[in-house]
């Protein structure tokens, strides 16, 4: 049986490129960057070259303001407690609703510190409530940060990043995006959009799990949140991870090619594909999110009447790997908090199905889910309590 991967928003493919170029690195250049040897310091002129690329990438001044760290959670919670702590101070935390559980997991715990933290809502697109924004920016004095989505990682959905940096740079806040979602989808450039910092995550990009950056615009002030030795010049303590940094910047150096030779153009062509055959042979679906402001990659599609878990279970029989819009808590399935804050009707809710495509897939794979997933939901429809028979 074939294996189709439509899952690239939980994990991508490494590619075989990057595989390639970070292999001399884990054989003969094994060696600490920080090492005062020959041997050692050899690598470190590797580590560099790849901040430069990945710094080249985001569209950075300067590759220092690239900090590699273990992965895209640990960017995340170095962003909202390393402002925190600097401010010394009780402050502000604006964000969304819609954020992943990377940033509201943090909000929560900064909540609990004593921070006055503000979720934005979302309208029934998923697009991001900018009047609220602008409200809560006006109306809270001090130190505040944005911590704001650049993509969403369940519907694709992209908020309007250049606009929310500015308001709220203008009000005086310090502003981070999660761009997670967006790296190697949407072009990023921070030259245009003014962020001070930027998480973004290796294996969402086709380099291994493991490997991730936060860009910190240079004059930010924030705290380390991984404290201990000097590297990443004393911003995030722990010996660098050579071989998945020289990956990270190789797949840099990829995304940004894919992003201007037509490959995500041609993703977009394919999940438009996927997404009108599903609409027109599974009756009584519809597309959650924004069809317009969206990454190229992702669709998420509500079957009503059946439990997507249900429906990636049939999927995953035929070899169809996707996911679901909704999280196992406490023994039953709750709706995600993306699709809740949407307000996606109760039939609708609980069969929500998030397929997400990548530079190796396929039109023929395309082919195969069109013929596969119109049966398994005609199958689930068919002893669903819900649809009349
Ligand atoms: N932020 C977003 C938007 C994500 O989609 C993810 C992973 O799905 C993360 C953060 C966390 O990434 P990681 O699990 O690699 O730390």
């Amino acid at each position: 049986m074939q294996t189709v991967y439509l899952d690239n928003n939980a994990t991508t493919r490494p590619a075989p490129e990057v595989v390639e170029a970070m292999m001399p690195f884990m054989t003969d250049l094994w060696g600490n960057p920080s090492s005062m040897h020959a041997f050692g310091g050899q690598v470190a002129k590797h580590v560099e070259a790849a901040r430069a690329t990945v710094a080249d990438f985001l569209g950075a001044e300067r590759p220092e303001e690239i900090v590699f760290n273990g992965c895209a959670t640990e960017g995340d919670n170095h962003a909202l407690f390393g402002v925190a702590a600097a401010w010394g101070k009780p402050g502000t935390i604006i964000t969304s609703r819609v954020e992943h559980p990377a940033v509201l997991g943090p909000c929560l715990r900064l909540r609990e510190m004593g921070h006055n933290v503000i979720e934005i809502g979302v309208d029934g697109e998923g697009l991001f409530d900018m009047a609220a924004y602008e409200a809560a920016l006006a109306a809270n004095p001090g130190p505040k940060l944005v911590s704001v989505m650049w993509a969403n990682n369940e519907t694709g959905v992209l908020f309007p990043i250049r606009r929310i940096a500015e308001l709220g740079k203008a009000a005086g806040a310090t502003v981070h995006t999660d761009a997670v979602q967006a790296a190697g989808k949407a072009p990023i450039d921070l030259r245009q959009v003014p962020v001070d910092l930027l998480t973004i995550a290796g294996h969402k990009m086709h380099a291994p799990k493991g490997i991730g950056a936060l860009y910190i615009r240079r004059g930010t002030r924030i705290k380390p949140y991984v404290i201990g030795g000097h590297q990443e010049r004393g911003r995030r303590g722990g010996t660098e991870n050579v071989p998945y940094i020289v990956a990270m910047g190789k797949a840099a150096e990829l995304a940004q090619t894919a992003l201007t030779d037509g490959t995500e153009a041609r993703i977009a062509r394919l999940r438009d594909k996927l997404e009108a055959g599903l609409l027109a042979t599974c009756p009584d679906s519809r597309v959650n999110g924004s069809r317009t402001q969206r990454v190229p990659n992702t669709l998420n599609i509500s079957f009503e009447y059946i439990e997507g878990e249900s429906v990636l279970y049939h999927l995953s029989d035929r070899g169809i790997c996707a996911s679901s819009g909704s999280a196992c808590a406490a023994g039953s399935l709750e709706p995600s908090h993306v699709i809740r804050a949407m307000g996606v009707p109760f039939t609708a809710v609980h069969g929500s199905i998030r397929f997400s495509l990548s530079r190796y897939t396929t039109e023929e794979e395309i082919d195969y889910v069109l013929r596969h997933c119109p049966e398994v939901v005609a199958e689930m429809r068919a002893l669903s309590p819900f649809v009349k028979h």
